[in-house]
């Protein structure tokens, strides 16, 4: 048993904990995991513990599950967080990385969907670095 680890949203409306041992840590690239997320992929860590316990919350919790296909999302009800949430088949509670205080204990780590792989994404097209916002943002 390794210890567990603390998530939750940027609000605070929910938080929770899970053992800190994950199987793998996909980032999907996928068409579908990229509408979910809003952004270039999905950092997900999957574990098989299945020990997903809400500390507080777990009303705010609101699931989506597509009707046909295997895409779920969990998210706070308050301020749209990805939150955690079981996986369809039962074999994997699906955690967003990015939901998790601190360092995931995980050594399998994969980029899946690299064919579907957005044109905007960074590593396909060039962009600017800045420590902050760059001076064109204050307008
Ligand atoms: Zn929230
Ligand atoms: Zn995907």
């Amino acid at each position: 048993m390794t210890g567990m680890i603390e998530g939750g949203c940027l609000c605070g409306a929910t938080s929770f904990e899970i053992e800190n041992d994950f199987a793998f840590l996909l980032f999907c690239h996928c068409e579908q995991c990229r509408k979910l997320s809003g952004s270039a992929m999905a950092a997900n860590l999957f574990s098989t513990t299945r020990t997903l316990r809400w500390v507080r919350g777990e009303a705010h919790v609101t699931k989506f599950r597509h009707p046909d296909r295997q895409f779920s999302r969990a998210f706070c009800n308050q301020c749209g967080s990805a939150l955690p949430f079981e996986g369809a088949s039962g074999r994997f509670v699906i955690v967003p990385a990015g939901a998790l205080e601190g360092a995931p204990q995980v050594t399998k780590r994969a980029e899946v969907f690299t064919c579907e792989r957005a044109n905007w994404e960074l590593g396909q097209a060039p962009a600017e670095t800045f420590e902050g916002f760059p001076t064109y943002f204050d307008t």
